[in-house]
């Protein structure tokens, strides 16, 4: 079967000001990110702050316009912003962020804004019906339409986005740091319940979280991001209890588990930013086994001869000696 969702080549620049009085540097948050995903299925999408796992799920919304690459959703490409066509698909897919409070406007009741979809998208049927029955799938109460934002604890403000994210029945919904906010004991209820409404929807989850715990007990599939490219993707068991790029490895090391061996890779070098991408592969400067042809090679995400795993490093495919060898 065909993916729900196909990105292709995704890049996305901005502008960026070093200093209050810096001169402008175009910088790619960006740099080049395919992914797919499938009915029913959750992608994982994890990374350090600022390695553009946001703007990637942005981009796969449409919410943003890649410079490069494609958008395919449901085998069609992704309309234009602001069409009717692109408004009509919005339904079909929702974004779910961290903060649940900034999410809601403070003024409006609770059920009025889970209404907001089904208004704007000219939903038929009962509205009010609906809301009620959104609020129960979410473990809310039929009452609590009529409460405002801050009558709610920050878990059944979370409960309540969601409760709006679902009103259009989307077959996807993208998950930007959505439990982050919320207390521990909170968060293995909102996980619960999206894994609940997944399998009882068949809707697909693009998971952008840096607890590499949570994604790997939710996860179908696991991408590591770094500086604006994916550099390994694969099953959430072998790619965070054995991972295979350098950066997945200090990323994984730094989570205590019980199981796992080894001692945590502390990175040197400065924390990335993509207004300073290195040449080559821009992880080099602070890879510890980094050879010289990193410096100047970029390396392409593609499967490891062992197992078919996607990583992105020289050193993995051979590519290092290889090269010796030909010169
Ligand atoms: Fe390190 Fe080179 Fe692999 Fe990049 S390509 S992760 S620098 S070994
Ligand atoms: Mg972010």
């Amino acid at each position: 079967t065909a993916p729900l969702l196909e990105a292709k080549g995704l890049v996305r620049r901005y502008v960026m000001r070093r200093g209050v009085f810096g001169r402008t540097v175009p910088v790619e948050a960006v740099a080049g990110v395919s992914l797919d995903l499938r009915v029913g299925e959750t992608l994982g999408l994890v990374g350090e702050s600022g390695c553009g796992k946001s703007t990637a799920g942005r981009l796969v919304l449409g919410l943003e316009t890649p410079d490069e690459g494609s958008v395919r959703f449901d085998g069609a490409p992704m309309p234009e912003p602001g069409t009717d066509a692109w408004r009509k698909l919005r339904a079909r897919m929702q974004l779910v962020f961290q903060d649940p409070l900034g999410a809601l406007d403070r003024r409006i009741t609770i059920g009025e804004q889970i209404a907001e979809p089904l208004v704007i998208h000219a939903t038929p049927g009962d509205h009010a019906a609906r809301v009620a029955e959104l609020l129960t799938s979410v473990g809310l109460r039929e009452e609590q339409a009529s409460r405002y934002p801050h009558e709610l604890s920050g878990g059944q403000r979370q409960r309540a986005v969601l409760a709006r994210a679902l009103a259009t029945e989307p077959a996807l919904i993208v998950a930007d740091e959505p439990i982050s906010a919320l207390d521990v004991s909170i968060q293995a209820q909102v996980m619960n319940l999206l894994a609940d409404i997944q399998a009882r929807r068949g809707t697909a989850l693009l998971f952008i979280s840096h607890d590499l715990r949570v994604v790997r007990q939710v996860s179908h599939r696991v991408a590591v991001m770094y500086l604006g490219k994916i550099v390994e993707e694969g099953d959430p068991d072998g790619v965070l209890q054995e991972p295979a790029h350098p950066y997945a490895q200090a990323l994984v090391s730094a989570i205590p588990a019980p199981g796992r061996q080894g001692k945590r890779i502390v990175l040197q070098g400065d924390p990335p930013s993509p207004a300073d991408r290195p040449t080559g592969c821009a992880f080099h400067p602070r890879c510890a086994v980094a050879v010289a042809m990193c410096r100047e090679v970029s390396p392409a995400l593609k499967p490891r001869a062992s197992d078919g795993r996607l990583v992105a490093c020289h050193l993995v495919h051979g590519d290092a000696v290889s090269l010796k060898v030909a010169a």
